[in-house]
């Protein structure tokens, strides 16, 4: 390609100026492969496209993009949602250089090491979405199910199993936001208050004919150890039509005499906050939220069809084993890191050797050279990166994604700089057709999103989403 020595742009001329020099530097457009479309790769892709010349593949394992934004984030926060308009608005302001390739698993349909050989440098931002398992003996008790099941569920993900939610009595484990969405979403569905939300309106009259009206959520560890944020606590506890509390039990420990010294302001709120719904008198309304601390799950227990019945815990306060009927458990344990096949992983050996030079390091984790960059052989001229969940855990929030994101954008776009790349990479958009793999491009996806949001309109709500794809991977060719 030739040298693009023009940059048009709205910004202040200094950033016009830096971006000029940044692309006059390059003879051949590099060629980027990002692994998942979640916020980690499209906010990498936002900054790069800013950054660099560069032309990118975006390959996605849904037939949809945008990861847990469209299939994570809770129905009744569109308001996070929105970000997925900026994502859209890349493909067409730069759709000479951007491109979607969906329904395309790195792994399967294409292996990393195909990538590897067809791409100047590889982003993977792949996520994490394995729940950890709870393991206690009982768990395969029909209707246990995930926390990541039960969102992807109520987020119409395709294939996703429906639980049965015919009892009045649900637990769900763990001192999450992950929990907090869940009961928040059983307590808004079965008051039919999500009626205007992207809940699939299969799925949606499934919660508002659900029984249950008593949900307890248990932790394990004490209401000052709770990784809830304030924002989703207040949530639970404004829900109309349900009395939210904590558990008499915990008022002691919510004393501000007990707090740690020198928490941060965002913890004495969140403190207060439980402080403040501690149940005083009896329950009142009929439909209750409960949080239980210092609860150990036990074993679960099943009725004679082997559905969950009963979750026995030990009360780590008392020593005593106590029984909490449900027929419905989820359990919301937070996600597991993966590594990729063909992607260096950290072996235990490796994690002993960077421990003692005191860098951190964890055994069954992508193997980092540092933050940003992944550890290649060093004959390995492509380089590799990783940002987001799938490179530094699965915990944080959209913008704490974003602004990792923007840093591993600064730091491909400086090290391709530093590279007088030879000949143009090819990238693997004909292995894929040779393969007949059928992916969706973004075109075809701005196809479902319409109909998905004209679907919506007939029902008044914000989007109807489809939850199967076969009518757009069906035909013989590639879909593109
Ligand atoms: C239930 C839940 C609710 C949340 N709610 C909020 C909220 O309200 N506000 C907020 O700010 N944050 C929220 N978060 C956090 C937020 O979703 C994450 O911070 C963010 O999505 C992480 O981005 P990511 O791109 O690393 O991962 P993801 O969003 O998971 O994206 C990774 C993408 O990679 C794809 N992928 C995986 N494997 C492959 C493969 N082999 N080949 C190709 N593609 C692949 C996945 O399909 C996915 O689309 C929530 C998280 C969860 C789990």
């Amino acid at each position: 390609m030739i040298i693009r020595r023009i940059v048009i742009c709205s910004r202040p001329v200094s950033a016009c100026l830096q971006n000029a020099r940044t692309f006059s530097n390059h003879k051949i457009a590099p060629r980027i492969a990002v692994v998942g479309s979640g916020p980690a790769g499209m906010f990498t892709c936002t900054s790069l496209l800013r950054k660099s010349p560069a032309h990118i593949d975006v390959f996605e394992y849904s037939p949809v993009p945008y990861g847990l934004v469209r299939y994570g984030v809770a129905p009744d926060h569109q308001e996070v949602k929105n970000c997925i308009n900026g994502f859209d608005k890349l493909f067409v302001n730069h759709s000479d250089r951007i491109k979607l390739f969906c329904n395309v698993k790195v792994g399967q349909d294409v292996a990393f090491d195909e990538l590897v050989s067809n791409y100047d440098a590889i982003v993977l931002a792949y996520g994490s979405y394995r729940q950890r398992k709870l393991q206690t003996p009982g768990d395969k008790s029909t209707n246990v199910v995930s926390g990541s099941d039960f969102v992807a569920w109520y987020n119409g993900v395709p294939n996703s199993k429906a639980p049965l939610l015919d009892n009045s009595e649900a637990v769900i484990i763990g001192n999450g936001n992950v929990a907090l969405d869940c009961a928040r979403i059983i307590s808004l569905g079965v008051l039919g208050k999500l009626n205007e939300t992207d809940v699939p309106l299969e799925r949606l009259k499934l919660l508002e004919n659900a029984a249950i009206n008593r949900i307890k959520i248990v932790g394990r560890r004490g209401p000052l150890d709770v990784s809830f944020t304030i924002k989703e606590l207040r949530e639970q506890f404004r829900v109309e039509g349900w009395q939210s509390y904590i558990e008499a039990a915990a008022r002691e420990e919510l004393e501000p005499e007990k707090w740690p010294a020198g928490i941060e302001r965002k913890h004495q709120r969140l403190f207060e906050l439980l402080r403040k719904h501690v149940l005083g008198s009896g329950p009142t309304d009929d439909k209750q939220c409960e949080f239980l601390f210092r609860r150990v799950s036990k074993e679960i227990k099943a009725d004679e069809n082997g559905r969950v019945k009963e979750l026995i815990v030990e009360n780590t306060r008392t020593k005593q084993r106590e029984a909490f009927p449900c027929g419905l458990l989820i359990y919301c344990l937070g996600y597991e890191s993966m590594v990729l096949d063909g992607v260096p992983k950290n072996d235990k050996v490796t994690c002993i050797l960077r421990k003692r030079v005191n860098m951190s390091c964890f055994e069954g984790t992508i193997a980092m050279s540092d933050y940003w960059r992944v550890s290649m052989p060093s004959a390995c001229s492509t380089r590799v990166y990783a940002t987001g969940w799938c490179a530094h855990g699965p915990q944080g929030v959209i913008v704490q994604t974003q602004q990792q994101s923007a840093a591993v954008a600064e730091t491909i776009s400086t090290d391709l700089e530093q590279i007088q790349l030879q000949e143009q990479k090819p990238g693997v958009a004909d292995l894929l057709k040779s393969r007949s793999v059928r992916y969706i491009s973004w075109e075809k996806w701005k196809q479902i999103d319409e109909a998905e949001k004209e679907r919506g309109k007939l029902q008044g709500k914000v989007r109807e989403k489809f939850t199967a794809f076969d009518q757009f991977v069906s035909d013989k060719s590639p879909v593109n």
